[in-house]
């Protein structure tokens, strides 16, 4: 009963953690783990 979800911005990696603003599942790599947020979402929050 594992469920392997994969990051949804490369598609290759497992994720292991979730945006909080836009719920996208994300590897360690593309979620910025100070933000709370995937790198789509931390790219664009940023002012
Ligand atoms: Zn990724
Ligand atoms: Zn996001």
């Amino acid at each position: 009963m594992s469920v392997t979800t994969l990051c949804q911005v490369c598609e290759s990696a497992t994720a292991n953690y979730t945006c909080d603003a836009c719920g996208a599942a994300v590897c360690a790599e593309h979620y910025d783990r100070a933000a709370g947020l995937c790198v789509s979402c931390a790219a664009g929050s940023r002012r």
